[in-house]
């Protein structure tokens, strides 16, 4: 018996109605917001991640399935899809085209992580990327639209915590005051946040090493160092934010878990799915397209983690609605009422009606039983008397009522 690789998970037949779900309230938004969809390999060349993602950080330093492929070139599967979509804008000229541009994508990712509750190596990861406006109206109207998708999965109990990360220059100085106060505690702090502090001490706010995290509580707040135009950019984010009613806190601490981000970062954070309680971030990344070689096009994004979504439905209890059941299914007694079952299912379908027939060579009983499982609104024996009437009984389910149709009539009956 071979198994399901660790950090994997089967999308059962009786749970793939959860999935269209999530995927279908992801498309109304994208589709309500005009946003159009893009589709990118899950695989590309390491080095788009190493340089888009950042050398420093924790996706590509620990997480990358990386391979060298028969050709002998390093091949990465996408940990993230905004380094792919970013690839894509500038490999086909899409900056010659009507700005900005707003792409959405529903993508498995791949990293190597320890598995636990909301973290596996391959998730699923809904994303929007707008590209080729430093608008703050833009920063917001992604927010709004993260807010909507959790809104249209009822989702009611995460918290949005935003925070601005400025851009290089205000980093350069908010890093050397990161060093300034992290450098007494360094002994105390885990090997990855050594690294970082000689390499991207940002990066050592988002340590989930629990020492580092209660050191990091106290490091000076990013805030404080914003240039003016960083300060006045997330000033306007907000405005926008509460002209729409739509609540948040600052979090200093929030710097997200890439490099590529600059100015507005933001989490939807909840309390009920354990440690691993962001269930989707984003933020502003003006650098990226320039940094892969595309020019000044600032952008800004956000991706949502499927799977920490359903989880924290569950959890909640947000109803997901029934997968639809079959409207009829059609009994046989004997071999020439099979026939007219297989018949009358098929054309049943012809008409775009959900039916069902037995496939098993079950008894009537048996194929009664069977039906009650599906959940079969209706159920229809065929036998003699039916053959030469030419009529069929349709029995409701949920409260036994029976009434006769012609046999070529019931889609009309079940309209
Ligand atoms: P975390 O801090 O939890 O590791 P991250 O900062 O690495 O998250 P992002 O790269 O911003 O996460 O990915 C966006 C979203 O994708 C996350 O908010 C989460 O919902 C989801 N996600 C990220 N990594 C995983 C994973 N290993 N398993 C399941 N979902 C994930
Ligand atoms: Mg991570």
């Amino acid at each position: 018996m071979i198994n399901i690789p660790k950090g994997t998970k089967d999308v059962l037949p009786s749970q793939s109605y959860k999935w269209r779900f999530l995927e279908e309230a992801a498309r109304e938004t994208a589709q309500i917001f005009n946003i159009k969809e893009v589709r990118t390999p899950v695989f590309e060349h390491t080095e788009l991640f190493s340089r888009g993602v950042g050398e420093t950080t924790d996706v590509v330093n620990k997480e990358m399935y990386t391979f060298e492929d028969k050709g002998g070139r390093s091949i990465t599967l996408k940990p993230e899809g905004t380094a792919g979509v970013a690839r894509m804008f500038i490999e086909n000229g899409l900056a010659s085209t009507p700005m900005p541009l707003k792409a959405f994508y529903l993508t498995p990712c791949f990293r190597y992580e320890r598995p636990q509750a909301g973290r596996l190596r391959e998730f699923h990861q809904f994303g929007i990327e707008v590209f080729g406006s430093y608008a703050a109206e833009t920063d917001a109207e992604i927010i709004l639209a993260a807010d909507t998708f959790l809104k249209k999965l009822g989702i009611t109990s995460t918290k949005l915590e935003i925070n601005s990360i400025g851009c290089p220059e205000c980093r350069k100085k908010y890093n050397e005051a990161l060093k300034k106060y992290f450098r007494p505690y360094l002994e105390e702090m885990c090997a990855t946040c050594r690294t970082r502090f000689e390499k991207n001490p940002l990066r050592m706010l988002d340590c989930k090493e629990a020492a580092c995290k209660k050191i990091a509580e106290n490091a000076p707040s990013i805030c404080d160092y914003l240039c003016g135009e960083c300060a006045a950019h997330f000033e306007k984010v907000k405005e926008f934010l509460t002209s729409q009613g739509m609540k948040y806190t600052v979090n200093p601490r929030i710097v997200r878990g890439l490099d590529y981000y600059t100015r507005t970062v933001f989490e939807f954070v909840s309390t009920a799915i354990g440690a691993q309680g962001t269930v989707c971030g984003g933020g502003r990344y003006d650098n990226l397209l320039e940094e892969l070689g595309g020019g000044k096009v600032p952008a800004v994004g956000f991706a949502a983690g499927l799977e920490r979504l359903l989880l924290l439905m569950e959890n909640t209890g947000v109803n997901i609605p029934d997968e639809k059941k079959p409207r009829i299914y059609i009994a046989g007694m004997d071999s020439e009422s099979r026939k007219k079952a297989f018949a009358i299912t098929a054309k049943l379908r012809g008409q775009g009606v959900n039916a069902e027939c037995d496939l098993m060579e079950r008894s009537v009983k048996a194929q009664f039983k069977y039906a009650d499982k599906l959940g079969a609104e209706y159920v229809a024996v065929i036998g003699e008397n039916e053959l030469r009437s030419g009529t069929v009984n349709l029995k409701k389910m949920s409260d036994g009522t029976v009434v006769t149709v012609k046999s070529d009539e019931i889609s009309t009956y079940l309209k």
